[in-house]
Protein backbone atom coordinates (compact mmCIF):
# COMPACT_ATOMS: atom_id res chain seq x y z
CA UNK A 1 0.00 0.00 0.00
CA UNK A 2 2.62 2.46 0.92
CA UNK A 3 3.62 2.68 -2.83
CA UNK A 4 0.04 3.95 -4.02
CA UNK A 5 0.59 7.51 -5.37
CA UNK A 6 -1.19 9.94 -3.52
CA UNK A 7 -2.69 13.40 -4.29
CA UNK A 8 -3.16 16.08 -2.35
CA UNK A 9 -5.98 19.31 -2.60
CA UNK A 10 -5.90 22.12 -0.14
CA UNK A 11 -3.12 23.19 1.70
CA UNK A 12 -4.62 25.50 4.15
CA UNK A 13 -4.24 25.52 8.27
CA UNK A 14 -4.82 21.60 8.40
CA UNK A 15 -3.99 20.19 4.84
CA UNK A 16 -0.85 21.08 4.51
CA UNK A 17 0.49 19.40 7.84
CA UNK A 18 -1.37 16.61 6.90
CA UNK A 19 -0.10 16.33 3.63
CA UNK A 20 3.42 16.78 5.14
CA UNK A 21 2.49 13.54 7.51
CA UNK A 22 2.19 11.27 4.68
CA UNK A 23 5.48 12.51 2.90
CA UNK A 24 7.25 12.04 6.07
CA UNK A 25 5.71 8.59 6.36
CA UNK A 26 7.30 7.92 3.33
CA UNK A 27 4.10 8.00 0.45
CA UNK A 28 4.47 9.34 -3.00
CA UNK A 29 2.35 12.35 -2.48
CA UNK A 30 1.46 15.35 -5.01
CA UNK A 31 0.22 18.44 -3.98
CA UNK A 32 -2.37 20.82 -6.02
CA UNK A 33 -3.85 24.01 -4.11
CA UNK A 34 -5.84 26.81 -5.62
CA UNK A 35 -3.76 29.53 -4.71
CA UNK A 36 -0.23 29.17 -5.67
CA UNK A 37 2.79 29.21 -3.07
CA UNK A 38 1.60 27.12 -0.77
CA UNK A 39 3.12 23.66 -2.19
CA UNK A 40 6.66 25.12 -2.11
CA UNK A 41 7.77 23.91 1.43
CA UNK A 42 6.00 20.66 0.72
CA UNK A 43 8.45 20.08 -2.72
CA UNK A 44 11.40 20.60 -0.72
CA UNK A 45 9.85 17.46 1.64
CA UNK A 46 10.15 15.41 -2.00
CA UNK A 47 6.40 16.71 -2.84
CA UNK A 48 5.76 16.92 -6.44
CA UNK A 49 3.29 19.49 -7.83
CA UNK A 50 -0.24 19.21 -10.79
CA UNK A 51 -1.79 22.72 -12.21
CA UNK A 52 -5.19 21.27 -12.09
CA UNK A 53 -7.32 19.01 -9.79
CA UNK A 54 -7.52 16.99 -13.69
CA UNK A 55 -4.43 16.44 -13.99
CA UNK A 56 -3.77 15.68 -10.51
CA UNK A 57 -5.92 12.88 -10.73
CA UNK A 58 -4.77 11.76 -14.02
CA UNK A 59 -1.53 11.24 -12.23
CA UNK A 60 -2.11 9.24 -8.60
CA UNK A 61 -4.18 6.59 -7.73
CA UNK A 62 -5.85 7.80 -4.55
CA UNK A 63 -6.79 11.80 -4.45
CA UNK A 64 -7.45 13.46 -0.95
CA UNK A 65 -9.06 16.89 -0.48
CA UNK A 66 -8.97 19.43 2.43
CA UNK A 67 -11.13 22.33 1.16
CA UNK A 68 -13.15 25.20 3.31
CA UNK A 69 -16.66 24.15 1.99
CA UNK A 70 -19.19 22.62 0.28
CA UNK A 71 -18.65 25.14 -2.82
CA UNK A 72 -15.37 24.57 -2.82
CA UNK A 73 -15.60 20.52 -2.88
CA UNK A 74 -18.02 21.61 -5.54
CA UNK A 75 -15.57 23.21 -7.54
CA UNK A 76 -12.83 20.64 -6.92
CA UNK A 77 -14.93 18.15 -8.98
CA UNK A 78 -17.05 20.34 -11.57
CA UNK A 79 -14.90 23.21 -12.68
CA UNK A 80 -12.95 23.03 -16.07
CA UNK A 81 -10.26 20.74 -15.43
CA UNK A 82 -11.89 19.29 -11.69
CA UNK A 83 -11.35 15.88 -11.27
CA UNK A 84 -14.93 15.11 -13.44
CA UNK A 85 -12.80 16.23 -16.61
CA UNK A 86 -10.63 13.53 -15.69
CA UNK A 87 -11.34 9.34 -15.80
CA UNK A 88 -11.71 8.51 -12.19
CA UNK A 89 -12.27 5.01 -13.36
CA UNK A 90 -10.48 2.52 -10.03
CA UNK A 91 -9.19 5.86 -8.75
CA UNK A 92 -10.17 6.57 -4.84
CA UNK A 93 -10.92 9.91 -3.34
CA UNK A 94 -11.57 10.79 0.32
CA UNK A 95 -12.84 13.68 1.07
CA UNK A 96 -11.29 14.84 4.89
CA UNK A 97 -12.90 18.63 4.21
CA UNK A 98 -15.80 19.37 7.39
CA UNK A 99 -18.65 19.76 4.61
CA UNK A 100 -22.68 18.77 4.28
CA UNK A 101 -23.67 14.59 4.49
CA UNK A 102 -25.55 15.98 1.30
CA UNK A 103 -22.69 16.97 -1.08
CA UNK A 104 -21.19 13.42 0.15
CA UNK A 105 -23.88 11.20 -0.62
CA UNK A 106 -23.85 13.38 -4.05
CA UNK A 107 -20.17 12.94 -4.88
CA UNK A 108 -20.21 9.26 -4.21
CA UNK A 109 -23.06 8.70 -6.27
CA UNK A 110 -21.43 10.15 -9.25
CA UNK A 111 -18.33 9.25 -8.68
CA UNK A 112 -19.67 5.28 -8.06
CA UNK A 113 -21.48 5.96 -11.69
CA UNK A 114 -18.35 6.98 -13.24
CA UNK A 115 -16.47 3.68 -11.85
CA UNK A 116 -14.31 5.26 -9.14
CA UNK A 117 -14.72 5.55 -5.22
CA UNK A 118 -15.31 8.43 -2.68
CA UNK A 119 -15.16 8.31 1.44
CA UNK A 120 -15.81 11.22 2.99
CA UNK A 121 -13.54 11.06 5.94
CA UNK A 122 -13.30 14.47 7.83
CA UNK A 123 -11.11 14.59 11.50
CA UNK A 124 -11.56 16.32 14.48
CA UNK A 125 -8.63 18.33 16.40
CA UNK A 126 -6.74 20.70 15.12
CA UNK A 127 -3.41 21.87 13.87
CA UNK A 128 -1.52 20.75 16.10
CA UNK A 129 -3.06 17.58 16.30
CA UNK A 130 -2.62 17.84 12.20
CA UNK A 131 0.87 18.03 12.72
CA UNK A 132 1.56 15.34 14.99
CA UNK A 133 -0.84 12.78 13.75
CA UNK A 134 -2.99 12.76 16.13
CA UNK A 135 -6.15 13.53 14.30
CA UNK A 136 -9.40 11.64 14.94
CA UNK A 137 -10.78 10.52 11.78
CA UNK A 138 -14.44 9.70 11.15
CA UNK A 139 -15.34 8.08 7.65
CA UNK A 140 -18.68 7.26 5.69
CA UNK A 141 -18.80 5.12 2.30
CA UNK A 142 -17.97 1.71 1.14
CA UNK A 143 -15.89 -0.44 4.28
CA UNK A 144 -14.30 -2.68 1.88
CA UNK A 145 -12.01 0.55 0.16
CA UNK A 146 -12.15 2.70 4.32
CA UNK A 147 -10.19 -0.83 5.16
CA UNK A 148 -7.83 -0.75 2.79
CA UNK A 149 -7.01 2.74 3.13
CA UNK A 150 -7.18 2.75 6.61
CA UNK A 151 -3.39 2.63 7.54
CA UNK A 152 -2.72 6.00 5.29
CA UNK A 153 -5.47 7.18 7.59
CA UNK A 154 -3.60 6.09 10.71
CA UNK A 155 -0.95 8.41 9.54
CA UNK A 156 -2.33 11.17 10.11
CA UNK A 157 -5.25 10.04 12.81
CA UNK A 158 -4.84 7.95 15.95
CA UNK A 159 -8.18 6.89 15.49
CA UNK A 160 -9.92 6.12 12.12
CA UNK A 161 -13.15 4.78 12.18
CA UNK A 162 -16.01 4.52 9.73
CA UNK A 163 -19.20 4.99 11.26
CA UNK A 164 -21.67 4.35 8.07
CA UNK A 165 -22.53 5.22 5.13
CA UNK A 166 -21.38 7.56 2.90
CA UNK A 167 -22.06 11.28 4.80
CA UNK A 168 -22.01 9.37 7.73
CA UNK A 169 -18.59 10.88 8.63
CA UNK A 170 -19.73 14.18 7.86
CA UNK A 171 -22.79 13.70 10.37
CA UNK A 172 -20.67 12.31 12.93
CA UNK A 173 -18.24 15.36 12.34
CA UNK A 174 -21.21 18.23 12.76
CA UNK A 175 -22.33 16.51 16.33
CA UNK A 176 -18.93 16.51 17.06
CA UNK A 177 -18.68 20.61 16.04
CA UNK A 178 -22.41 21.30 17.83
CA UNK A 179 -20.37 20.07 21.35
CA UNK A 180 -16.86 22.19 20.52
CA UNK A 181 -19.43 25.34 20.03
CA UNK A 182 -20.99 24.45 23.60
CA UNK A 183 -17.58 24.28 25.07
CA UNK A 184 -16.14 27.33 23.65
CA UNK A 185 -19.54 29.42 24.49
CA UNK A 186 -19.54 27.83 28.04
CA UNK A 187 -15.23 28.51 28.79
CA UNK A 188 -15.77 31.91 27.60
CA UNK A 189 -18.76 32.48 30.03
CA UNK A 190 -17.72 30.71 32.65
CA UNK A 191 -14.75 32.98 32.82
CA UNK A 192 -16.35 36.04 32.47
CA UNK A 193 -18.86 35.52 35.18
CA UNK A 194 -15.64 34.62 37.33
CA UNK A 195 -13.79 38.05 36.37
CA UNK A 196 -16.80 39.81 37.19
CA UNK A 197 -16.78 37.95 40.98
CA UNK A 198 -13.00 39.23 40.99
CA UNK A 199 -11.65 36.18 40.12
CA UNK A 200 -8.24 36.41 38.10
CA UNK A 201 -8.28 34.20 34.92
CA UNK A 202 -5.21 32.72 35.44
CA UNK A 203 -6.80 31.60 39.04
CA UNK A 204 -9.61 30.18 37.33
CA UNK A 205 -8.14 28.07 34.68
CA UNK A 206 -5.68 26.71 37.35
CA UNK A 207 -8.68 25.61 39.20
CA UNK A 208 -10.38 24.29 35.89
CA UNK A 209 -7.29 22.27 34.32
CA UNK A 210 -6.79 20.01 37.88
CA UNK A 211 -10.69 19.64 38.29
CA UNK A 212 -12.59 16.95 36.40
CA UNK A 213 -14.02 19.48 34.62
CA UNK A 214 -10.83 19.93 32.86
CA UNK A 215 -9.84 18.92 29.91
CA UNK A 216 -7.05 19.44 26.53
CA UNK A 217 -9.49 22.12 25.01
CA UNK A 218 -9.96 24.53 28.27
CA UNK A 219 -6.13 23.74 28.42
CA UNK A 220 -5.49 25.06 24.90
CA UNK A 221 -7.68 27.72 24.78
CA UNK A 222 -7.41 29.03 28.30
CA UNK A 223 -3.87 29.38 27.97
CA UNK A 224 -4.73 31.33 24.34
CA UNK A 225 -7.48 33.55 26.85
CA UNK A 226 -4.69 34.37 29.46
CA UNK A 227 -2.26 35.05 26.35
CA UNK A 228 -4.92 37.54 24.91
CA UNK A 229 -3.94 35.68 21.49
CA UNK A 230 -6.46 34.92 19.23
CA UNK A 231 -5.01 33.45 16.07
CA UNK A 232 -7.03 31.15 14.49
CA UNK A 233 -6.18 27.66 14.67
CA UNK A 234 -9.79 26.66 13.93
CA UNK A 235 -11.31 30.09 12.84
CA UNK A 236 -14.44 30.85 14.07
CA UNK A 237 -16.09 31.43 10.42
CA UNK A 238 -15.62 27.79 10.13
CA UNK A 239 -17.41 27.33 12.80
CA UNK A 240 -20.32 28.84 12.15
CA UNK A 241 -20.51 27.00 8.53
CA UNK A 242 -20.53 23.67 10.61
CA UNK A 243 -23.19 25.08 12.66
CA UNK A 244 -25.48 26.33 9.90
CA UNK A 245 -24.69 22.74 8.45
CA UNK A 246 -26.24 20.99 11.26
CA UNK A 247 -29.18 23.29 11.26
CA UNK A 248 -29.34 22.22 7.71
CA UNK A 249 -29.43 18.30 8.66
CA UNK A 250 -32.43 19.37 11.50
CA UNK A 251 -30.35 19.99 14.68
CA UNK A 252 -32.57 21.95 16.97
CA UNK A 253 -31.87 21.63 20.37
CA UNK A 254 -32.39 24.91 22.85
CA UNK A 255 -28.69 25.41 22.86
CA UNK A 256 -28.01 24.38 19.46
CA UNK A 257 -29.99 27.42 18.68
CA UNK A 258 -28.03 29.42 21.26
CA UNK A 259 -24.95 28.71 20.43
CA UNK A 260 -25.37 29.13 16.72
CA UNK A 261 -26.78 32.60 17.13
CA UNK A 262 -23.82 33.83 19.62
CA UNK A 263 -21.16 32.06 16.96
CA UNK A 264 -22.99 34.08 13.71
CA UNK A 265 -22.47 37.39 16.08
CA UNK A 266 -18.94 36.70 16.96
CA UNK A 267 -17.84 35.42 13.25
CA UNK A 268 -19.58 39.05 11.65
CA UNK A 269 -16.42 41.06 13.75
CA UNK A 270 -13.75 38.41 14.11
CA UNK A 271 -14.58 35.70 11.70
CA UNK A 272 -10.72 35.57 10.56
CA UNK A 273 -9.85 34.88 14.41
CA UNK A 274 -9.92 31.71 16.61
CA UNK A 275 -13.31 29.70 17.87
CA UNK A 276 -12.21 30.98 21.11
CA UNK A 277 -12.39 34.98 20.38
CA UNK A 278 -16.12 34.26 21.33
CA UNK A 279 -15.33 35.49 24.41
CA UNK A 280 -15.09 39.16 22.80
CA UNK A 281 -18.24 39.09 21.34
CA UNK A 282 -19.74 37.55 25.27
CA UNK A 283 -17.88 39.91 26.59
CA UNK A 284 -19.70 42.85 24.52
P1 LIG B 1 -8.21 27.07 5.52
O1 LIG B 1 -6.91 27.27 6.21
O2 LIG B 1 -9.14 28.22 5.36
O3 LIG B 1 -7.87 26.43 4.06
C1 LIG B 1 -8.87 26.23 3.13
C2 LIG B 1 -8.33 25.50 1.91
O4 LIG B 1 -9.42 25.33 0.98
C3 LIG B 1 -7.23 26.27 1.17
O5 LIG B 1 -6.32 25.36 0.59
C4 LIG B 1 -8.04 26.97 0.07
O6 LIG B 1 -7.29 27.33 -1.07
C5 LIG B 1 -9.02 25.88 -0.29
N1 LIG B 1 -10.19 26.41 -0.99
C6 LIG B 1 -11.11 27.28 -0.51
N2 LIG B 1 -12.04 27.53 -1.46
C7 LIG B 1 -11.66 26.82 -2.56
C8 LIG B 1 -12.21 26.67 -3.85
N3 LIG B 1 -13.33 27.32 -4.21
N4 LIG B 1 -11.58 25.84 -4.73
C9 LIG B 1 -10.45 25.18 -4.35
N5 LIG B 1 -9.88 25.29 -3.14
C10 LIG B 1 -10.48 26.10 -2.26
O7 LIG B 1 -9.07 25.94 6.21
P2 LIG B 1 -8.60 24.76 7.21
O8 LIG B 1 -8.58 25.29 8.60
O9 LIG B 1 -7.42 24.08 6.63
O10 LIG B 1 -9.88 23.82 7.11
C11 LIG B 1 -10.10 22.95 6.02
C12 LIG B 1 -11.33 22.11 6.34
O11 LIG B 1 -11.08 21.35 7.54
C13 LIG B 1 -12.60 22.93 6.61
O12 LIG B 1 -13.70 22.24 6.11
C14 LIG B 1 -12.63 23.01 8.13
O13 LIG B 1 -13.95 23.19 8.62
C15 LIG B 1 -12.07 21.65 8.50
N6 LIG B 1 -11.41 21.55 9.82
C16 LIG B 1 -10.59 22.55 10.26
C17 LIG B 1 -9.98 22.41 11.51
C18 LIG B 1 -9.07 23.46 12.07
O14 LIG B 1 -8.76 23.43 13.27
N7 LIG B 1 -8.57 24.40 11.26
C19 LIG B 1 -10.20 21.27 12.29
C20 LIG B 1 -11.02 20.25 11.79
C21 LIG B 1 -11.62 20.41 10.54
P3 LIG B 1 -6.57 28.79 -1.14
O15 LIG B 1 -5.26 28.61 -0.45
O16 LIG B 1 -6.46 29.05 -2.58
O17 LIG B 1 -7.48 29.77 -0.44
Amino acid sequence: MDTIKIGWIGLGNMGFPMAAQLIKAGYLVTVYNRSKGKEAPLKELGASTAETPKALIAATDVVIIMVADDAAVDQVFNNNDGLFDANISNKLIINMSTVSPAISKEMASICKEKGGQYLDAPVSGSVKQAETGQLVIMAGGDETAFEQIKPLLEKMGKLAKLVGGSGAGNSAKLAINSLLALYAQGLAETVLFANEQGIGTADLLELINNAAIGNVFTKIKGDAIIADNYKAAFALKHIVKDLNLAKAEDISSPLAKTTRNTFENAAAKYGEEDIIAVIKQVRE
